[in-house]
Formats: structure tokens, C-alpha cells, sequence
């Protein structure tokens, strides 16, 4: 039975965000009534709807928008296309919002959405009109007063400009406050693309001064070369850190003496995959995880590490650049053996911090430089790993529980401030 319950709560990304959850409250003793609300998503929407498809013939869509909290503002959060969609996933991933905007101190609450699809199947015309027809079902949860959705997994800045134009169509006039990660010649963001790695590498960078590690020389190994984990290894590498290993869905690359991340970039954009590049070994997505090196940035897939790898991790520090790449027991793990784990919700923040950006830009028709972005974002990320860091120091918890309390905590305290309605 015991076991049973140990097993669902692995594999069911609900049951996980509420476990997480469990463990904040309790540390910061919330109320009853706090708990329960927050423990529920304030509204959920599933929609199922035809897209015609390229041969006449129709199919019928599943998608979800789901508002998890508004106690601090609008709600936030991205789209994802994937086959393996479920509500429970977007459920998860929309408290995980609420927490990580709130850990950063944006004024967001947390949203998600996602349509049960394979965009790799569908042609460009297919996907442009599901995601006008999803928009157009959702219209009613979203506005730039209400939810702001932004790209995620399967998700890209074209497909944001779709969501806009279609929501502008209805409204009768441009309404680019409505999404976030759009283009930049439709009201998109100067370093909105590079946002979430360069976040990634100022909590690399913080942790390790914490740990009192110099990053001249720092080993590094990125899984998942994609738009997170390649911006973080070039940035890791500007710092002085070696990148000894980078890998990609279909291999990897491995040289102890350092690659040069930009140089791999080139040549995946020539082949499509880091695997190949010949300046280094192959080696595979299990073994990346679990390289000597100092530090471990799973820039990929979820649960990746588990029970079963966590004990052969032999890095220093873990910065998730992926949502959920540890599993609770891989987390557990971890802390027994004394490495530092920098939790998605802080160590990909830089994203959601600069779709704020993009978001406050939009709504003032003002824009600001790529410098003004950098260093603001700079100064969030750096302010925001101090106050984790604090509390994990005062309560002696982990970097991920801290976040959490200051997330809840932050949350909670609005929640009391205004009140139970009527
Ligand atoms: P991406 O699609 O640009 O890159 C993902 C990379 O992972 C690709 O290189 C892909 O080949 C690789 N990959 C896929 N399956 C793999 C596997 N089985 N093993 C190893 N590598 C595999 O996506 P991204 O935007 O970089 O997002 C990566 C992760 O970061 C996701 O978990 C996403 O939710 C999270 N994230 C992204 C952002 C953002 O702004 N892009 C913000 C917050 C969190």
C-alpha cells in the first residue's frame, strides 16, 4: 500500500508539485484553509476542437489553460505541444508557476497551458491554424489584465505571433501585451531567447562562490543542448568554466580538455545534433549525468535523474535548467551527498523575469536595450538566490524546500493581506 503510494506520487506530476507543496506549508505552518486553496488551481479549462487538416481530412484537439493562482496578479505561463500532454501535467506545471514567479518577486501568479499534440507532424499551416483555433478557444482565460501565456516545450516565438494576431482579430486593434516570447518586430523582448540561460548562469556562477568553488577551470556537463542548455554553456564558458560535455535527444560529445559550446552550436545547426562534432568522444544521455565535473546543468527532459542514477551524480553542484529534470527520490539522494542543488524554480526564473520585461515593455510602447535587460535580470537573479540561500541557511533546508518557503510564504502573506472574499 505504503509502496504503492510511494510509486504514484513519482510518476504523477500532480502528485509531486503537491508533495512539494506539503513540505513548504509545513514549514511555514500554514493555516488550514491557506493550505487547501493554494493546494487547488483556482480554474481549469479543457477545450476539444477541430482543425482542419491539410488532405480535408478533420481532426478533433485536446487543450488546456489552466489559472493556478491570481493572489499576486495576472497569471503567467507557458504553452506546451506535446503528444504527452495530460491535465495532470499542466496542472503541476502551472502551481510550479506560481512559485517560481513568485520566488523571483514577479507580480504573477501562476498559468499553463498545452494542446495533446505532435507539432513535428503537422505542416506549418496545420499548426497555424490549431493554435488560432486553441487561441480562440482559451480567449475567454486569457488577456495582458488576466493570463499572459508564453512558448514552452513544442512552442515558438511564430506560434506566440499567431496567439497575438488571433486575440488582436477579436479585439479589433494589436494587443501584444498578450503573450510573451514573440518575435521582436512584433513587440518581443531583447534578450528574451537568451533570458533563461543567462539566469541559469548567474545562480551557476552564485552557487559556486558559495560552495567557495573558483569557475576558472570549472568542469561543466549541459544535457540537453537546446535553447536553455547551449546559452548556459556558452555563458558558463565566458566565465572561465570548461565544458567538457554537451549533449543533445540524439547523442552527445565529451573532451576533457573543453569544448568550444559556440563552435558545437554551428554544428548542430549543420547536422541537426552535437553527436558527431569532431572534436571530442561520443558519449550518451545517461552517461552525461554522471561525468566527474563540478558542475551538472540537465537542460532537457524531466525525471531524468532518479533512484536508480542519483547516486553516481559526481558533480558539485546540480542547476536545473529543465523543469523537474530530479525526481523526489533523486533529491533525496543528493542531499545525503552534500551536493548543491540550485531548483528549477529559481534556476530557470531568468525566462518567466524577462517575459515580465516583455510584458511591462508592451503595455508602456517602451523598449528597453539588451543592456538594460541583462543587468536587470542580473540583479533579480543575484537578489533572489541570496534570499533562497538565506533561508535554507536559517532553516536549514535545501535549496529547493527554501524556494519554496520563500515562494508559499510570499503567496500566503498576499493571501492574508486581502482577505477571504465577501
Ligand atoms: P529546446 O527544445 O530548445 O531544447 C531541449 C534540448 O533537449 C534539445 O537539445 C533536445 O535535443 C534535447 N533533448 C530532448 N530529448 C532529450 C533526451 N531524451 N535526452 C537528452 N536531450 C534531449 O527546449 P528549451 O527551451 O531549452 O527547454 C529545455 C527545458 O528547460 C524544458 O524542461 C523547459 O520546460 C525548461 N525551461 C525552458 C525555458 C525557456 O525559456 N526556454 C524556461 C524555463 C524552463
Amino acid at each position: 500500500m505504503a509502496k504503492d503510494a510511494v510509486t504514484l506520487k513519482q510518476d504523477d506530476p500532480w502528485q509531486v508539485a503537491l508533495q512539494q507543496f506539503g513540505a513548504a506549508a509545513d514549514l511555514l505552518s500554514l493555516k488550514r484553509g491557506i493550505r487547501e486553496f493554494l493546494s487547488h488551481p483556482k480554474r481549469e479549462l479543457t477545450v476539444n476542437f477541430p482543425v482542419q487538416l491539410e488532405d480535408g481530412s478533420v481532426r478533433v484537439f485536446t487543450g488546456y489553460r489552466i489559472h493556478h493562482s491570481t493572489v499576486l496578479g495576472p497569471t503567467k505561463g507557458g504553452i506546451r505541444y506535446h503528444p504527452d500532454v495530460t491535465l495532470h501535467e499542466i496542472r503541476a506545471l502551472a502551481m510550479l508557476m506560481t512559485w517560481k514567479c513568485a520566488v523571483v518577486g514577479l507580480p504573477y501568479g501562476g498559468a499553463k497551458g498545452g494542446v495533446v499534440c505532435n507539432p513535428k507532424e503537422l505542416s506549418e499551416q496545420e499548426l497555424e491554424h490549431l493554435t488560432r483555433r486553441y487561441a480562440t478557444e482559451i480567449s475567454m482565460m486569457i488577456s495582458p489584465e488576466s493570463d499572459i501565456p508564453a512558448p514552452d516545450v513544442g512552442t515558438t516565438p511564430q506560434v506566440m505571433a499567431w496567439l497575438m494576431d488571433t486575440y488582436s482579430m477579436h479585439r479589433g486593434y494589436s494587443v501584444p501585451a498578450v503573450v510573451t516570447g514573440k518575435p521582436i518586430s512584433i513587440g518581443g523582448s531583447q534578450g528574451r531567447i537568451e533570458a533563461t540561460g543567462r539566469g541559469a548562469m548567474i545562480v551557476a556562477r552564485e552557487a559556486a562562490r558559495h560552495v567557495g568553488m573558483p569557475l576558472e577551470g570549472a568542469r561543466v556537463a549541459v544535457q540537453g543542448f537546446g535553447n536553455v542548455g547551449s546559452i548556459a554553456a556558452v555563458l558558463l564558458r565566458e566565465q572561465g568554466c570548461k565544458i567538457i560535455a554537451v549533449t543533445d535527444s540524439r547523442g552527445g560529445v565529451r573532451n576533457e580538455k573543453g569544448l568550444d559550446p559556440t563552435d558545437v552550436l554551428r554544428h548542430k545547426e549543420q547536422t541537426g545534433t552535437v553527436a558527431g562534432y569532431r572534436k571530442g568522444e561520443p558519449v550518451t544521455n545517461e552517461e552525461v549525468l554522471e561525468l566527474p565535473c563540478e558542475i551538472l546543468v540537465p537542460s532537457a527532459l524531466e525525471g531524468v535523474v532518479t533512484g536508480k542514477n542519483a547516486g553516481q551524480v559526481k558533480a558539485r553542484i546540480v542547476v536545473e535548467g529543465a523543469n523537474g529534470p530530479l525526481t523526489p527520490e533523486a533529491d533525496q539522494i543528493l542531499r545525503d551527498h552534500k551536493i548543491l542543488v540550485v531548483p528549477d524554480i529559481l534556476a530557470n526564473a531568468g525566462g518567466v523575469t524577462v517575459s515580465y520585461f516583455e510584458w511591462v515593455q508592451d503595455l508602456q510602447s517602451f523598449f528597453w536595450t539588451e543592456e538594460e535587460i541583462n543587468e536587470r535580470l542580473e540583479r533579480i537573479m543575484v537578489r533572489s538566490f541570496r534570499e533562497v540561500l538565506a533561508v535554507s541557511q536559517e532553516r536549514k533546508v535545501d535549496m529547493r524546500t527554501a524556494a519554496l518557503v520563500r515562494a508559499v510564504g510570499r503567496v500566503a502573506d498576499a493571501l492574508m493581506t486581502r482577505g477571504i472574499y465577501p
